[in-house]
């Protein structure tokens, strides 16, 4: 497979571990942002191969494990309602909120459906005229594009039963949140490929410019990671903080142009609140007064308060790099895949997730 094979290479990756093991002894805390990432460098043992020196850390690039909890429980109210159709995304399903979980909803007899692409709501809205449709409108730079097509195309159509309760977020101003934390010290960041592929690399710049933190853009093969690992250690050791791109066959430094011109037409920035981090300014999106009427929370009148959290769970720390899963009291013992306290434990691509799958030693 073209673009696969070549980054699994098993001399290249071998060169790599040996290039990476011999360029520094410093001490150094690098930063894996995206959700894919932490997966990936489980999955392939990366951890295990790098020198001792070298401290990952696991970011808040998973949209699931970010929406807070209040989101989750308007979801699940909106499922109450005899009329409606939940339509989401898979990885939401099992996301506890304080009334239980969209699974629960959809045992008790709730319409919950899973989608693949917000686009499928447009056919089920066109098929259920009854109905009212509310699609739950998640995920980073990645997946707003397709939010911001999909309320076009209903806006086109005169589509009058599709409603998006929408909490998509914005990275760049997430990572600065970071880099002003106290007690939190990144050296250098593993910038997220598939963010990266929608805006470019250039609104990581602050980084540098700002900030004297160096990144790397990377892809998610084992050869894509290791790469991006040794251009990442030798930018620290030699305190050369720039944006570096070493994902080029996908991620230019403008982004994508139509992708972010639908994402222009379709929202607004505005602040927004993150699971276990808080209300971050300029990091969400709100679609624009000509879409408003596609908004859940005005069509239904809801009145959002924002809360966040399950007892006991240490979710926002994790977020924030400050601890790893296996120092949360509750990690495999009372919170696990199949029972999760919090949603670090629910996505495929959170923290706790790919700890309680991959995770051997607390490195
Ligand atoms: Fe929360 Fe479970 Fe992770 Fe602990 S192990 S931080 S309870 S998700």
């Amino acid at each position: 497979m073209k673009f696969v094979d070549e980054f699994r290479n098993n001399e290249y990756t071998k060169i790599l571990v040996e290039k990476l093991n011999n360029i520094s002894s410093e001490k150094m805390n690098i930063m894996e942002v995206c959700g894919s990432h932490t997966m990936a460098i489980f999955r392939y043992g990366i951890r295990d191969v790098l020198p001792s020196n070298i401290n990952l850390i696991s970011g808040p690039g998973c949209p699931v494990c970010v929406t807070p909890q209040s989101y989750i429980d308007t979801a699940l109210t909106l499922s109450e309602k005899g009329n409606v159709i939940i339509a989401t995304f898979g990885d939401m399903m099992k996301v506890p909120g304080k009334k239980g979980s969209l699974t629960k909803k959809k045992a008790e007899g709730a319409d919950v459906r899973i989608v693949y692409s917000p686009m499928d709501c447009l056919l089920m809205a066109n098929q259920n005229p009854s109905k009212k449709i509310v699609f739950l409108s998640v995920g980073f730079e990645t997946t707003a594009p397709m939010a911001a097509v999909t309320v076009m195309e209903a806006k086109k159509n005169n589509i009058s039963n599709l409603f998006f309760l929408t909490a998509h977020k914005i990275v760049p101003p997430v990572m600065e949140a970071l880099v002003k934390e106290k007690d939190l010290i990144i050296d250098g960041f593993l910038l997220p490929g598939h963010v990266c592929a929608i805006i470019g690399s250039k609104p990581f710049e602050f980084l540098s410019r700002d900030y004297h933190i160096p990144g790397v853009v990377t892809g998610f093969e084992p050869i894509d990671m290791l790469q991006g690992l040794n251009t990442l250690v030798s930018s620290v050791s030699k305190k050369n903080n720039r944006i570096e791109n070493d994902y080029k066959r996908i991620v230019k430094t403008e982004g994508n142009p139509s992708a972010l011109e639908y994402l222009k037409k379709a929202f607004n920035r505005v602040d927004s609140s993150w699971r276990g981090l808080g209300r971050i300014p300029n990091s969400g999106l709100e679609f624009k007064g000509e879409y408003e009427d596609f908004d859940a929370l005005k069509h239904f009148k809801i009145d959002y308060e924002e809360y966040d959290g399950s007892p006991g769970c240490k979710c926002g720390e994790i977020l924030k790099g400050k601890i790893k899963p296996p120092d949360c009291p509750l990690f495999k013992k009372i919170c696990n895949p199949e029972n999760p306290v919090g949603s670090c434990m629910v996505s495929s691509e959170g923290t706790c997730a790919a700890y309680y799958r991959y995770h051997k030693d607390t490195k």
